[in-house]
């Protein structure tokens, strides 16, 4: 079983949104497991404080190296188990769909959720953590990126999807976004009284059109709005 491992000042904030819909089921399936652990258990005072202020100064407050080695220390693993590291920051690798299909070949997955102003730098260095930013902004934690994550992992394993096909069509699976697609009803009118059709192609039952139609969409949609993933189609070819 996929075991994913949080470490986190903010533990009340799981399973969060990953106990809901597909994920969630396969949470209940057993499909993958979740194991919580709180920053504050190892917190070094009275207080179970877990941060200090940064040397050379500056705002704000860091988590100590001490504490997330502690917390990293209590996860208990076989020695024969696959582990992958992350802690969560704007100043790492930026995610891409690639990298699910990495993660997921572990057995265990542990991403640290830093707070404040981040985490001391020795501790992502020396535990061998590796740094992903979920996109070029800054959020207040690492909590919701790291089920942004879990969901993109978990949503790969084999029988979590109803449709496995699914996920060879979707956007990135080939640099390319999704087609646009539609659903009942054939004609719709919106409350201004103006009628929208579904491209007649797709009720046709010509599958091969069909699938050309989807293809030309597709290097279409991404020409105009993903330019950067056509360049790197086309070096991939
Ligand atoms: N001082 C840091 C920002 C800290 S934000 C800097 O300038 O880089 C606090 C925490 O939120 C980070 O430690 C990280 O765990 C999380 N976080 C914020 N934005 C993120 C992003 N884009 N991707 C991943 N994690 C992020």
């Amino acid at each position: 079983m996929f075991q994913v491992k949080i470490i986190t000042a903010y533990p009340e904030m799981f399973p969060g949104i990953l106990n809901y819909s597909i994920i969630g089921k396969a949470l209940k399936e057993k499909k993958w497991s979740l194991e919580i652990v709180n920053l504050h258990d190892f917190g070094f005072d009275e207080r179970k404080s877990i941060d200090d202020e940064p040397f050379g100064g500056g705002p704000g407050m860091i988590i100590r190296p001490d504490i997330v080695e502690k917390a990293l220390l209590s996860i208990k693993y076989n020695k024969n188990e696959k582990r992958c590291l992350i802690y969560l920051t704007p100043s790492g690798k930026s995610l891409k769909q690639g990298n699910f299909n990495e993660f997921i070949k572990n057995d265990q997955l542990i991403i640290l959720c830093g707070r404040f102003e981040g985490v001391d730098a020795r501790a992502i260095k020396s535990l061998n953590f590796m740094e992903i930013s979920i996109g070029d902004y800054v959020l207040a934690g690492g909590e919701i990126a790291s089920q942004v994550i879990v969901e993109g992992c978990i949503r790969l394993i084999p029988g979590v999807l109803g449709h496995s096909k699914s996920l060879l069509e979707e956007s990135f699976s080939n640099n390319l976004l999704e087609y646009p697609q539609y659903t009942r009803p054939q004609v719709w009118r919106d409350a201004n009284n103006n009628d929208h059709e579904v491209p007649k192609i797709l009720l046709s039952g010509h599958h091969e059109k069909i699938k050309e139609w989807r293809h030309s969409k597709s290097v279409e949609k991404t020409k105009l709005i993903r330019p950067d993933l056509l360049d790197k189609k086309k070096l991939q070819e």
